[in-house]
């Protein structure tokens, strides 16, 4: 059978070019002159580069970009195709790279360092290098500015979840067959990167009977029976962009508690899904989903929060939990995934992908929630 691949051509294009002026804005808002961008997911959202080793120095007026002799062309093309104003340097040696660096950051007062990246050791050499410049922690300016997608980001993560949906689509009937757990996760990801997807977005979760007791059950060698409920919770990336959703299935009729804990977590998700909008502090949505659940006397079965951002990483800020004071707001993309699971019995977890808008929210993941195949 052959199917149908992504065009990449066909995606929207992303706003790549006007992220570090962005950056600029909120660093001038926070008192910081310069930073050292240093963690890599960040360096690829400022400037399109998708290598794995670089470094970039955003100042006020200008940017420096500093990669290794193995991105000598593809730095300067995928920075010129981004649209990005940054001067590029290539150092052969780590050594000769924080030369670079640092005769740019003569006359910097300060510093700032991204300070959930940076390791003490880090630090320490950072701090060597740029003799007379103080370092101070930065906070997370560019995983704020991550949070709200252009429409490009959005339409990446629309594909990858329709790559997700297509794939699992297609292999429904392979779990009336006798597969086990990890034959069935190996094969949607198979039918994933046959889509298009550049790979998973995590480990893909295939969890049946009492193995879907633990949230993040790894697929073991169990065969899939009938009757039994099957968590399947997996993703893939678009152009760095990820999905994530998990449907629970049966393959013929789980029985009367099983149903009844199905519909449950149902009417849980469909109630968090329903709470989404901008405006919305995130602890009102994870809130709308746990009242259902405990009301029904499962509040201590339901043991992670409600959902997280997603993006270039598949978990990002905003959490969607329990206490957590952010404000929703539109072009956020976050998951809504209650769950229920009781211990040497099985689980159930129904989770969707949206997108904040003004009155609600876009769901992006498009499975239908029939629990019995
Ligand atoms: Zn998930
Ligand atoms: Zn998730």
């Amino acid at each position: 059978m052959t199917v149908t691949a992504l065009d990449p051509a066909a995606l929207v294009p992303m706003e790549v070019g006007e992220r570090l002026a962005r950056l600029r804005g909120s660093l001038a808002e926070d008192g910081i002159e310069a930073l050292l961008v240093t963690h890599m997911v960040n360096v690829r959202y400022l400037t399109g580069f998708t290598g794995s080793a670089a470094t970039l120095l955003v100042r006020p007026d200008d940017a420096l970009f500093v990669t290794d002799g193995r991105y000598r062309d593809q730095s300067g093309e995928q920075l010129a195709a981004a649209g990005v104003a940054a001067r590029v340097e290539i150092g052969l040696t780590q050594a000769a790279q924080r030369e670079l660096l640092a005769e740019a950051a003569v006359g910097l007062a300060d510093l700032g360092l991204e300070e959930n990246h940076v390791s003490w050791a880090r630090e320490r050499e950072l701090a060597e290098a740029f003799p007379g410049v103080a370092l101070v922690p930065a906070g997370s300016p560019v995983e704020e500015l991550r949070r709200v997608k252009d429409l490009g980001e959005i339409d990446r993560i629309r594909a990858a979840c329709a790559i997700a949906d297509d794939a699992f689509h297609s292999l429904l009937g392979r779990l009336a067959e006798g597969v086990t757990e990890r034959q069935f996760a190996l094969e949607l990801e198979f039918a994933m990167r046959e889509r298009g997807a550049s790979g998973v977005s995590f480990e893909s979760i295939v969890a049946a009977g009492p193995n879907g007791a633990k949230p993040h059950a790894e697929p073991s060698d169990r065969l899939i029976g009938r009757g039994e409920l099957v968590v399947c919770d997996f993703g893939c990336i678009v152009e760095g962009y990820c999905s994530d959703m998990t449907r629970t299935v049966s393959v013929g009729d789980p029985g009367p508690e099983a149903r009844a804990l199905y519909d449950l977590v149902q009417r849980s998700q469909a109630a968090g899904r329903d709470a989404v909008a901008a405006g919305v502090v995130v602890a009102d949505v994870d809130r709308a989903a746990r009242d259902v659940i405990a009301a029904a006397g499962h509040g201590e079965h339901f043991v992670h929060s409600t959902g997280h951002g997603v993006g270039l990483d598949i978990h990002e800020a905003p959490r969607v939990a329990a206490g957590a004071g952010d404000t929703l707001r539109p072009g956020e993309v976050v998951t809504v995934e209650p769950g229920v699971y009781l211990t040497g019995v099985g689980g159930v977890r129904i989770e969707d992908t949206v997108v904040v808008t003004e009155s609600g929210c876009e769901p992006l993941t498009h499975t239908p929630k029939d629990l019995i195949l």
